[in-house]
């Protein structure tokens, strides 16, 4: 089968396996040659890497991948693209397919069965509408991950790589750091997809890092982001108390503990900043019985 990117092959296949677009699926494929191939660079080490794509399409990037990786695991959840991935895809005798709804998925079992012992790479050109649940799941699962390399809209990518403290920074933008060092990569324009969407993209690398609090500290800090940014013009006082169910002296005392003002907001915080908070709260600010 000739190149993917070509849009004659692209509607050949359609045509051959009366294929056609589901906007619900976030199905836009990659149609510039030279994308795939970065992708690919970026997120396969060396010649025995494992890699785990997420939504291969039509195969575009899963053939780049499998140039370069000791082994692919695709997984896809549109079953009309199987028949067409066994043409796409043969002689890549180092890809699997596994059809399934990567957010359904044991993706831990998937891990150990596919790659046992391995550590692995995340690479995918994913759906839109699911890009932050799919990144969470990548990351708070433990899964043996050590990077990710993933495609996503423009603003996504922007509010996912915001550096704490700035006005861009949103509860996802700190979700990610607490589990990875994320960065944008390059841009990519609407008119490398076909079907072209409304919006610009850009890839973008996490790199996996040991999660700096566990138990009930890590639980803490997500409900303290999630209830800071729920009310992000609010001062850290108000949005906190209102979302976190405590009093204003209570959630002042945390504060207070934590050495971080009362009137500042949420978008002004670091992460070291919430990090400290989260491991003081519950003592500072004790729960009602
Ligand atoms: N990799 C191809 C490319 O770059 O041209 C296709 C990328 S397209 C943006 C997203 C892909 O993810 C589609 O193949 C879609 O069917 C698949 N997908 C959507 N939701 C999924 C899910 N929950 N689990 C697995 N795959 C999914």
């Amino acid at each position: 089968m000739e190149r993917l990117t070509d849009l004659k092959n692209i509607m050949a296949l359609c045509e051959r396996f009366g294929f056609t677009f589901d906007k619900g699926y976030g199905q836009n494929f990659l149609v510039n040659p030279s994308v795939c191939p970065r992708i690919a660079r970026h997120a396969v080490q060396g010649k025995d890497a494992a890699v785990l794509e997420i939504g291969p399409g039509f195969g575009v990037l899963t053939r780049e991948l499998s140039r370069l990786a000791g082994k692919v695991v695709a997984v896809e959840i549109d079953r009309r693209l199987l028949p067409a991935l066994d043409v796409t895809l043969k002689g890549y005798d180092n890809v699997t397919v596994v059809q399934g709804d990567v957010m359904k998925l044991d993706l831990a079992a998937l891990c150990r069965e596919q790659f046992p012992g391995k550590r692995i790479s995340v690479a995918a050109n994913l759906p839109y509408n699911i890009t932050s649940p799919i990144l969470m799941k990548l990351l708070e699962t433990g899964l043996p991950v050590d990077s990710l390399t993933v495609m996503v809209q423009k603003e996504a990518a922007q509010r996912i790589c915001a550096e704490p403290g700035s006005r861009a920074c949103g509860a996802i933008s700190l979700a990610v750091r607490f589990f990875s060092d994320p960065e944008i990569l390059f841009p990519v324009s609407r008119g490398s997809f076909f079907p072209a969407p409304k919006v610009d993209s850009a890839v973008i690398s996490l790199k996996v890092k040991q999660p700096p609090l566990e138990g009930a500290a890590r639980a803490c800090f997500f409900r303290l982001v999630k209830a800071g940014f729920a009310q992000r013009r609010k001062t850290l006082s108000n949005a906190l108390s209102a979302g976190m169910g405590r009093t204003r002296p209570e959630v002042a005392a945390a504060l207070a503990a934590a050495g971080i003002s009362e009137k500042k907001r949420a978008e002004a915080l670091q992460l070291e900043d919430w990090l400290r908070l989260a491991q003081c709260f519950d003592s500072a600010a004790p729960k009602p019985d």
